[in-house]
């Protein structure tokens, strides 16, 4: 439904697919070498992307950009995305962020690996497949082991116009460098004693060329791989690698990788001519990052938000997490708009918040179901209900729940009733009007909407002061949607529940969670700008439809904004709970 527009990767994807770049790769069904891939048919898949996320927090809007532009671009071209869990390092197998990854991917929309419900590739089962391309490199005198301590070693790295000096250990022989390098898998030295580095220029102009470490000592149990290793192959070796293995075209990555593309341009080169790996091999594209303002994208301070309690978990409805923005009542559909709305370039920089809310408001706009929700109550009393109407009459009323029902949808009922008791806002009454108020005043006629029209009499107050009940009549024979009942004109229509069929609800309001735009930006202490009324909680009244409301339903109490049935708390018929999702109109410049 979205229009796509260009951008630089589907202009080199286009391009690719005209020149047939890839046309001769062969896919075997799963990743392997060159020797396994030549064993399969062409690949069916025109294009290979891939998301690569590290199982160490949840997805946050920043994945999602990255989501969307690699599933968006597998799907627009024919290809197959994967989805793989970069978990190199070794680390306790966290399954409940693998879990969540898998589920916030689904929930956007997409599937991997060429199949529904396709198995997640794991980088950790190359570690075969690298151990011996590092032997390789040793063996074409392309990788040595270094023995110097990590302070020698980033001495001697060199810095910006500073060229790099050799190590003593750069010149050792193949046979020396192999005994070394299987030691260090056998386990014979501790960690950090020594690293294997690829062998390519000290003097290069870009450090990470100087001779970078592929692989470290690390003696650590791997969740997958178990004790089988005690080396674990640097990431700056391994994705390339993986990519490879997996016949990945475009590896889509962030900026901050575009100095590392040489190295990776570097290994796919020698390894394709040392026969492990099949020609043509991935190539790596940078673009920018996804800025948002008022949010943070580290997974590592969003974790410290999480642990320090300023939020009520990764899903809190205030986290820019998939989680968080899900249960705050973000759709998959408007999450995508964003992507595609916010593009892809090559230049940092920040977006406005308010694109995303606005991203949700145009697609809740026509499918969100309308609802009566009171969230600031005051009770009007109809001092002649019983009079015109039969003492204790409730009469039944109706409104669409979709005014403007999508092409092909018609719009369900909503029913409620009206009776001698309702609630309305307090601030649709003014016992002094202000100039231009259009709403309840002494004298003044209004629509309740979906039902009668009534002329305001006057109101009640406690000893302080404070407004207990508003007074009005109500007109006979101006129902909404009979015969002549808008013979009465009036300037406003206000919305309103039923004091017999109203249902108590509570609606969490939630606000910007940080106050400065950029709260993280320049080293900032983002703990800083927290808003101390980020959530408040309120006790409003709803109509019937609304507490029926299935969990993560999503809704428009009319005149107030988009609300969504708590996907945790939420009970439908007998607890319900919503969530602010956004308001009608752009508050955010305010
Ligand atoms: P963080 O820095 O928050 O810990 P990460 O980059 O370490 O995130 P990964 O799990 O490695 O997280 O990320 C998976 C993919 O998501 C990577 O390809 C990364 O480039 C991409 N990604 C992460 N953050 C953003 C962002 N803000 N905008 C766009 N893409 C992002
Ligand atoms: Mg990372
Ligand atoms: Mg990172």
């Amino acid at each position: 439904d979205t229009t796509k527009s260009s951008n630089f990767l589907r202009q080199i994807i286009e391009s690719d697919l005209e020149k047939g770049t890839y046309a001769s790769r062969r896919w075997a069904g799963s990743p392997g070498d060159a020797a396994h891939h030549a064993q399969g048919e062409p690949d069916p898949a025109k294009i290979r992307t891939r998301f690569p996320p590290e199982p160490n927090g949840y997805l946050h809007v920043g994945h999602a950009k990255s989501i969307c532009i690699n599933f968006g671009l597998a799907r627009d071209y024919n290809g197959v995305c994967h989805l793989r869990f970069d978990d190199t390092n070794p680390e306790k197998e966290d399954i409940e962020y693998v879990n969540s990854i898998v589920d916030a991917i689904k929930w956007l929309g997409f599937d991997w690996n060429g199949a529904p419900d396709a198995a997640p590739y794991q980088a950790s089962d190359y570690f075969d497949f690298m151990y011996r391309a590092a032997e390789y490199l040793i063996e074409a005198g392309l990788a040595y082991v270094d023995e110097q301590t990590p302070d020698q070693m980033r001495a001697n790295r060199g810095d910006f116009g500073k060229p790099g000096v050799d190590s003593p250990f750069r010149n050792r022989t193949t046979a020396e460098n192999l005994a070394r390098f299987r030691e260090m898998r056998d386990g014979k030295y501790e960690d950090g004693a020594m690293v294997l580095r690829a062998k390519i220029d000290m003097a290069s102009p870009n450090i990470n060329m100087r001779d970078p470490a592929i692989y470290r000592i690390k003696h650590a149990e791997h969740h997958n791989t178990g004790n089988k290793w005690c080396i674990y192959p640097m990431y700056t070796f391994a994705h390339p690698i993986e990519d490879a293995l997996e016949q990945i075209t475009h590896s889509i990555c962030t900026l901050e990788f575009e100095d590392q593309r040489p190295f990776y341009d570097w290994l796919m080169d020698r390894l394709c001519e040392g026969g492990l790996l099949a020609a043509p091999a991935p190539h790596q594209y940078e673009f920018a990052r996804l800025n948002l303002t008022y949010v943070i994208t580290s997974k590592r301070k969003l974790a410290a938000l999480v642990n320090e309690k300023k939020v009520n978990g990764w899903d809190d409805p205030r986290m820019p997490t998939i989680v968080g923005l899900r249960r705050r009542g973000y759709t998959p559909a408007a999450i995508q708009a964003f992507a595609e709305r916010i593009g892809v370039t090559k230049s940092d920089s920040w977006i406005d918040y308010s694109t995303l809310e606005g991203c949700l408001r145009e697609d809740l706009e026509l499918k969100a179901h309308r609802g009566f929700a009171v969230l600031n109550p005051v009770k009007l009393v109809l001092t002649n209900w019983d009079e015109v109407m039969g003492a204790g009459h409730l009469e039944p009323c109706t409104q669409p729940a979709l005014p403007h029902p999508p092409e092909g949808v018609e719009s369900p009922t909503r029913h409620f009733t009206i009776g001698k008791e309702v609630w309305i806002e307090r601030e649709d009454f003014e016992e002094v009007p202000p100039k231009g108020y259009k709403r309840l005043f002494p004298g003044n006629k209004v629509r309740l909407k979906g039902g009668y029209v009534i002329e305001c009499t006057g109101c009640t107050k406690d000893a302080d002061g404070k407004i207990t009940e508003v007074h009005a009549t109500v007109v006979p024979d101006t129902k909404s949607g009979t015969p002549g009942s808008d013979s009465v004109k009036v300037k406003a229509a206000i919305t309103w529940v039923g004091v017999a069929d109203g249902v108590n609800a509570e609606v969490r309001m939630y606000d910007r969670l940080f106050l400065d735009a950029q709260p993280d930006a320049g080293g900032k202490d983002y703990l800083e700008s927290l808003n101390p009324n980020s959530l408040k909680v309120i006790t409003a009244i709803v109509e019937p439809s609304l507490a029926n409301a299935a969990a993560g339903q999503n809704f428009q109490f009319e005149r107030h904004g988009y609300f969504v049935a708590d996907r945790v708390d939420h009970v439908t018929g007998a607890k319900p709970v919503f969530n602010l999702a956004v308001g009608l109109r752009d508050s955010w410049g305010k």
